[in-house]
């Protein structure tokens, strides 16, 4: 298998498209033409982690640190309402402390009785205990993301600060009281991190089948100024060849895994204006349209050029339907869009 998958990986032309085709017949036969949508609220920057390549890592001071106002979290739980997305995340920087877990159950509880619980919710907010795991699954979220960010060790030591709140150890063991807990379990890598090899991506790959992994979401690799990780710019494959590589993945992925959930990441897009709609040619079939209120978006860079900084969540919306139906796909309107991965096992 690890062969096959290499050279997935290293196609080019038209053994790429080939592969590509490949993965999107595949996709069509397990999953649909159906593109389901999660409205992303990035809930807030204030992180108590420094990771290598993140732009809002807690040791950057140029960031100015915000938490959306509970006000504000009904406001775009309202626009999930009236675009009929059906599903939501919150996501944001890795907090532990009461205040925040509470908060979060709160929130949790207050936008199920909200939405008469027609939103499904995915979390996404780091390592947290098996108890604070529970009491948001409790409360009503159904699907975590916690990514990898790299299957292979030494990578994910080189990309992360040396110490105990950036353990691989901890990272692995969260994924699994996730799954353990109840979670849909959503997991994922970088592409075209400095020091990656073709090798690590494999091998990546194969992790997510290994571990059982219910939704995927991967993106390139996109340097930020203000991280550690800029110093190697000039050893990074171009742009275009990580967008490409980005592709090859999501394909080889919906070959390997037929059924699960395979998001087309904003950093896709971050590296071409259609690179969702690529991404969902390629495999994909989750996309994730930012609500985050616009005022609060420079200061959730977690790499730079990210798209959509001052876009209209509404005209952006119809944009994204209107370039989904050109590629005969449609949006899955009013459902959650749970993974059918998670659901045949059952
Ligand atoms: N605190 C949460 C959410 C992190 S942000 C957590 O730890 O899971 C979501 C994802 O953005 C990260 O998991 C990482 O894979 C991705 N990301 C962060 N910095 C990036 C960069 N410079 N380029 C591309 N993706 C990045």
């Amino acid at each position: 298998m690890k062969d096959t998958l290499i050279k997935m990986l290293s196609s080019t032309g038209n053994e790429m498209q080939e592969l590509l085709d490949e993965a999107l017949r595949i996709k069509l036969k397990y999953v649909g033409n159906i593109v389901y949508c999660r409205g992303l609220l990035e809930y807030s920057n204030i992180c108590r982690k420094s990771c290598y390549y993140c732009g809002v890592r807690s040791c950057n001071k140029n960031v100015e640190r915000y938490t959306v106002t509970d006000d504000e979290v009904f406001e775009a739980v309202d626009l999930v309402m009236k675009y009929k997305y059906g599903s939501m995340v919150l996501q944001g920087g890795e907090r532990n402390d009461k205040a925040f877990v509470e908060k979060i159950t709160e929130l949790l509880k207050k936008i199920k009785s909200l939405s008469h619980n027609k939103i499904g919710i995915t979390l996404s907010f780091g390592e947290q205990t098996e108890e604070t795991y529970r009491q948001w699954f409790s409360a009503g979220a159904h699907r975590y993301l916690l990514r990898i960010e790299s299957s292979d060790i030494d990578l994910y030591h080189k990309i992360h600060p040396n110490d105990e709140k950036h353990s691989y150890h901890a990272r692995l063991k969260a994924i699994s009281l996730l799954r353990k807990t109840g979670y849909q379990v959503g997991t994922g890598v970088m592409i075209g991190l400095p020091f990656q090899t073709t090798d690590n991506l494999t091998d990546d790959l194969l992790f997510f089948r290994d571990h059982d992994i219910d939704m995927i979401g991967m993106g390139p690799y996109i340097e930020h100024e203000q991280t550690p990780l800029y110093q190697y710019r000039d050893s990074l494959l171009s742009p275009n060849e990580r967008f490409e590589l980005g592709l090859k993945m999501i394909a080889a992925l919906r070959i390997l895994m037929k059924d699960v959930n395979i998001a087309a990441t904003t950093a896709m897009q971050t590296l071409n204006p259609r690179g969702r709609e690529m991404a969902v040619l390629a495999g994909a079939n989750i996309i994730m349209p930012n609500l985050t209120p616009l005022k609060y978006r420079e200061n959730y860079l977690i790499y730079q050029n990210k798209p959509n900084i001052h876009e209209d969540t509404e005209i952006s919306k119809t944009q994204l339907e209107k370039s989904l139906a050109k590629i005969d796909h449609c949006i899955g309107f009013e459902e959650w869009g749970d993974s059918q991965h998670f659901k045949n096992r059952q």
